[in-house]
This record gives C-alpha cells, sequence and structure tokens, in this order.
C-alpha cells in the first residue's frame, strides 16, 4: 500500500477501560474477523491475559477500511501491554505508531495510567484521538469526563469520540478519526532499509518471529538482515502481516507493520527496540532511536518444592526465556532451599506471571522468596557491586555505602482519602512531591519511593485505604544512598538463608518483630518446641516461640466425620506440596512471603 493510505495507530488505556473490547468491535467492524472468530478474544491470546484482564504481548493487526471519502486504507492496529511493568514495552509499541486512542472509561473518569500512557504517546509524538467508552452503562458520565479531559489533558472536550466499545456505538466515529487525524507514515522507500522490532515471539518452526515496523526502505523474504544492537545476521523466512494469523505476503515496505520470520532460536538476538537493516548498508544508517535492553527490577529465588525438579525448572526457563529476553535467571543455591535459581523480573507483575506459567504449563511446584530489588553496594575497599539477594550482602563492616533503587510515583485519587495516602506513604519512607486538583474532588499526588517499600504489599494497601477507588502508576527515579541493615531469620536457632532481608535501620526492630510474629502463625506445630529469631548482626531483636503439637490436637481432629477428614488430609497434601524441610522444621511457602504483608 502507498503510504498515503497506510494508517498505524495503538489503543492505550487505564487497565478495565475497554481496550481489548474495543478492539475487537474495529476488527468486526472492518470485516478483518467475524463474531464468532472473537469470540476467543484475539488481541488477548494467553490464557492467564484473560485471566488477569491485562496483556501481555504486543499483537499488530492489519485491517482495511473504506472510509467514507471512498478511498480504501490500511490500518494498523499495535496492541500495547497494559500494566506500567511493561513500560518499555509499550513505549515501543508507540514508537512504531502515529496515532493512538486513549480510551476512558465514562463511569471512571481519567487515572493513573491513562495519564502515564498518554505522556509516553506524546513523548513519542503520536497525534492522540480520546475515546469515552462505556457510554451505555446507567453511571456513565460521559460529560463531566469530556470536561476532565479538556481540563487535564488540554485536548478540546469536543473532539471527544462518545462509544461504548460493547454495543458498537461509535466505532465507525473511530475508524473515520482514525483516517483523518492520524499522520500517513513518514519515511522514504528509496532509502536503505531501517525496521524496528517493537515485539516478538519464538516459534518451534520459524525461530523468533519478529515484530516489526518499516520505517525506511523495503525488505523482502530470503533478504539476508542484520540486527543493528546484537550484529546478528540471518535471512529472512517469510515476511508479512497479522490478520490477527500470521499472512505470508513476501514484504514489507516504508510505513508498514509485519512480521519477519528470523530463523534466530533465541529472542535475545532480536531484541525488541533494535534496527533491521541490511549487511550493505550497515554502516550508512542511523539505528533508530531509544534501544535499550529490558532491565530487571524485582529479583526472587525461584526453587523446585521436589530436589529432582531442578533440571526441569532450568529447562521451563531456558523455554519461557525464549519468548520474554525481559526475564532474567542465573543458578543461586541456598543453605535453606537447595539448588535453584535467582530470577530478575520487570515487577511483580511479571514475577507473578512467570511464577503461574512455571506451575501451569510446566507442571512444577514452585517455591519463591519473597522479592527483593537490587542495591548497589560500595565496599571499603572502594569496590562496587549489585546486590540482588539479601542473603549475597556483604558483612557490613566491609560496606561504604548502599544504594537503593527509588521510584516516582503517581497517584490518582478522590480528595477524601489524601490523608490516608500521605500516611501510608510516609510509613513506606516516601517523600512528599506535588498535588494538583484535577476536578473539584479528585487530585493527583506525586511522591518519591524507595522500590523496596513499593513492592512490599503497597499497591493492596493502596487499594484497600480508598475502597479501591486509588490508581497508581510509577517510574524508575534513580539510585539513592539509604541507612539500610540485614535482618536474618533464625529458626530453630539456624538462620534460613531464604528469609533474610534487607530493611532501612529504621523500621528494623518493628519489623523484625511484625515477622517472626507472623511466623509464629505460619510455621505449623512440631513435635518439639521451635524458636523464631529475628537478628542484626549477633543481636537478636526479637523471639517468639512455636509451641510443640500436643498429641491430643490430631486424634480430635481424625475423630470427626468423613468428609471433614478428608478436607483436613486435602489440605495437608495441599501444604505439603510447599513446604521445604529446614534443619528440622517444615517452613510453608507462606512463610517466605510473610515479609509482603508486613505493611
Ligand atoms: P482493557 O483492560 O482495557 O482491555 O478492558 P476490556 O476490554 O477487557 O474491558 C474491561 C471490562 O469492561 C470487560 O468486562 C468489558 O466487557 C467491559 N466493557 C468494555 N467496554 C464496555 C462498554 O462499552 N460498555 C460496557 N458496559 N462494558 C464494557
Ligand atoms: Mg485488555
Amino acid at each position: 500500500t502507498d503510504q498515503a493510505h497506510i494508517r498505524n495507530f495503538c489503543i492505550i488505556a487505564h487497565i478495565d477501560h475497554g481496550k481489548s473490547t474495543l478492539a475487537d468491535r474495529l476488527l468486526e467492524f472492518t470485516g478483518t474477523v467475524s463474531k464468532r472468530e472473537l469470540m476467543a478474544q484475539t488481541l488477548d491470546q494467553m490464557e492467564l491475559e484473560r485471566e488477569k484482564g491485562i496483556t501481555i504481548k504486543a499483537q499488530a493487526v492489519r485491517m482495511r477500511y473504506t472510509a467514507l471519502d471512498g478511498e480504501e486504507y490500511e490500518l494498523n492496529l499495535i496492541d500495547t501491554p497494559g500494566h506500567v511493568d511493561f513500560t518499555y514495552e509499550v513505549s515501543r509499541s508507540l514508537a512504531a505508531c502515529e496515532g493512538a486512542l486513549l480510551v476512558i472509561d465514562a463511569t471512571q473518569g481519567i487515572e493513573a495510567q491513562t495519564l502515564a500512557n498518554l505522556y509516553l504517546a506524546l513523548e513519542a509524538d503520536l497525534s492522540i484521538i480520546p475515546v469515552i467508552n462505556k457510554i451505555d452503562l446507567p453511571s456513565a458520565e460521559p460529560e463531566k469526563v469530556r470536561q476532565e479531559v479538556e481540563d487535564v489533558i488540554g485536548i478540546p472536550k469536543e473532539e471527544c469520540i462518545l462509544a461504548s466499545a460493547k454495543e458498537g456505538t461509535g466505532t465507525q466515529d473511530i475508524l473515520e478519526a482514525i483516517v483523518k487525524l492520524v499522520q500517513p507514515p513518514k519515511g522514504e522507500v528509496e532509502q536503505p532499509l531501517r525496521a524496528l522490532v517493537f515485539d516478538s515471539h519464538y516459534d518451534a518452526y520459524k525461530g523468533v518471529i519478529a515484530y516489526v515496523r518499516v520505517v525506511d526502505g523495503q525488505l523482502h523474504q530470503d533478504e539476508r538482515v542484520v540486527m543493528m544492537a546484537t550484529g546478528s545476521t540471518t535471512d529472512i523466512l517469510e515476511a508479512g502481516y497479522f490478520h490477527p494469523r500470521l499472512i505470508s505476503a513476501g514484504a514489507l515496505t516504508t510505513g508498514e507493520v509485519g512480521y519477519i520470520a528470523t530463523g534466530f532460536k533465541n529472542v535475545k538476538d532480536c531484541r525488541v527496540g533494535d534496527t533491521v537493516t541490511l549487511p550493505s548498508a550497515l554502516t550508512r544508517v542511523e539505528p533508530l532511536s531509544g534501544y535499550q535492553p529490558a532491565k530487571p527490577m524485582v529479583f526472587a529465588g525461584l526453587y523446585p518444592v521436589e530436589g529432582n525438579d531442578y533440571p526441569l525448572l532450568r529447562d521451563a526457563l531456558d523455554r519461557l526465556q525464549l519468548n520474554d529476553a525481559s526475564l532474567f535467571y542465573e543458578p543461586e543455591t541456598s543453605g535453606a532451599l537447595g539448588f535453584g535459581f535467582r530470577c530478575g523480573f520487570l515487577g511483580l507483575l511479571h514475577m507473578e506471571i512467570i511464577q503461574e506459567r512455571l506451575e501451569r504449563e510446566y507442571n512444577l511446584d514452585i517455591l519463591a522468596t519473597a522479592p527483593s530489588v537490587a542495591y548497589l553496594v560500595t565496599k571499603t575497599d572502594g569496590t562496587t557491586m549489585e546486590v540482588d539477594n539479601p542473603s549475597a550482602m556483604p558483612s557490613f563492616g566491609d560496606i561504604e555505602k548502599i544504594e537503593e533503587p527509588w521510584m516516582d510515583i503517581s497517584i490518582f485519587t478522590p480528595s477524601r482519602y489524601i490523608g490516608t495516602i500521605m500516611d501510608l506513604v510516609t510509613t513506606r519512607r516516601g517523600t512528599y512531591k506535588d498535588l494538583k486538583y484535577i476536578e473539584a474532588e479528585r487530585v493527583l499526588l506525586t511522591y518519591s519511593m524507595p522500590l523496596a517499600e513499593l513492592i512490599i504489599d503497597f499497591y493492596d494497601q493502596l487499594k484497600t485505604r480508598t475502597q479501591g477507588y486509588a490508581s497508581l502508576d510509577y517510574s524508575f527515579g534513580g539510585y539513592h544512598e539509604s541507612d539500610l541493615v540485614k535482618l536474618d531469620i533464625l529458626v530453630n536457632g539456624v538462620a534460613v538463608d531464604a528469609l533474610s532481608l534487607i530493611v532501612h535501620r529504621e523500621k528494623a526492630y518493628h519489623q523484625g518483630r511484625a515477622l517472626v510474629e507472623k511466623l509464629r502463625g505460619l510455621i505449623p506445630r512440631q513435635l518439639f518446641e521451635v524458636p523464631i529469631q529475628a537478628a542484626i548482626g549477633s543481636r537478636v531483636i526479637s523471639r517468639e516461640t512455636v509451641k510443640a503439637m500436643r498429641k491430643d490436637v490430631l486424634a480430635k481432629c481424625y475423630g470427626g466425620d468423613i468428609t471433614r477428614k478428608r478436607k483436613l488430609l486435602e489440605k495437608q497434601k495441599e501444604g505439603k506440596k510447599r513446604m521445604k524441610i529446614v534443619g528440622n522444621v517444615e517452613i510453608p511457602q507462606e512463610a517466605f512471603m510473610a515479609v509482603l504483608s508486613l505493611g
């Protein structure tokens, strides 16, 4: 298609505002996919995505639309991941577009990720088309939200399109707006090839399938190409577009969005953000801007519950990584847990997704340690190191300073919750930056806060304290020095490395006490008394005791009726699955996660 008739756009929204539903309506209206095929929510393919209601992998679908001006256009819809953990992927997807539909729920108004995504879209220079969705709902307040768009975003309220993705209202208006308001792609057909990789997935037969936006020039099947950042070369096995299945087309030209089958065996050869070019042009062209490898922010140890499963876990991680270049892992040994892996994730959601996939798709029972952040440690001998596992922290006598990652966070909330949020953020060592009134009763609060505090139950606390009304967004804000100490946990006199954590000195006493109290409730009674202690260095700061099991407790349970007995046995079996014997004490999975609910 000639460039003047191509439009590349994406849909951005706060979670649940209707992005996927709207995408479905567009596919249906343009006849790209039939209603029946849509049943399985075309754009959100993975089962996990559907359940969690989020989009993990960006997708791109080509549609043909005959506009009211009588011309036929090629519209490429690029789906973006909807969660802050995947910001880098969002920004790469946006870089492949010229326009964005900004979907806002008419019953909710602008929320944290509405703005976060909008800022990313503005940074990428996209035309923004605001769509106020769910106007079919009785509680919809389209006029109010329109005004919000004008006041907060600065787009005249007349430009908002009112829609119901559920009922199909406004679909054609949206398509017309895309044709009229989104710029056609600007690249140069005569220039050497430059294509942006904005996503990829692994295919067992064709190797890595790279999702590309051709910025300049053209690419063809069988042509040799080179990846500018990694230097890997390959012959294009196949080139085509998504419909939404892969349709081979032999070539892609300037402005088009599609895929190339690279034959690469690992997504690492073909990173998101990389530029594809021709070997002959390698020294003549500038790489497209902004390539950076995704950086893991949250780390945890993953251990097989059954030691024998270690090789299976390694294979599973290998395979997951084929598809997910942002997943990091390396072997690690724990005195308490045995052989496992230290894994790095983009955020807590990413960690949860990987863990669930290991369990569901690979049938592994995994024991995860509490998540940690990566600390920058400068030792007294002048050397620096990155420590992402509390038990690997050098002894404190050898440490000059420790720096930890801080995040800039923004919270949208009804103003009545300002007090409780201030309170929450302060207990998490956060510092206040700004407060802006969005309208009479809604505010945007911004803070700085250590990531280590953010990953400990902050989101749930925020939701609880605001009856679910507040929304949160965050981004990396740099490393800052902190007064941190290592808290060791001893069970039955033995330090359990997998339970160690790094805490702020001022909170160490309180957290140590809260943690041992929690552990007392989580560690099941044994035949003997089990002391649980928290210590900083050799100083014990808190102690609790798990009392020995009384024989008659068991007897009583087993005397009950048969269903109750079976339930109990099942429960025990279930519990057994995620226990580790440390020393001679059984420690359940929950104990390793207890730190997450200390608040
Ligand atoms: P996403 O997270 O932005 O992709 O949101 P989804 O498209 O998954 O929609 C979230 C929920 O809102 C789903 O239960 C949808 O059925 C519902 N929804 C989406 N659009 C509309 C709409 O226009 N009207 C109504 N009533 N519900 C909608
Ligand atoms: Mg969705």
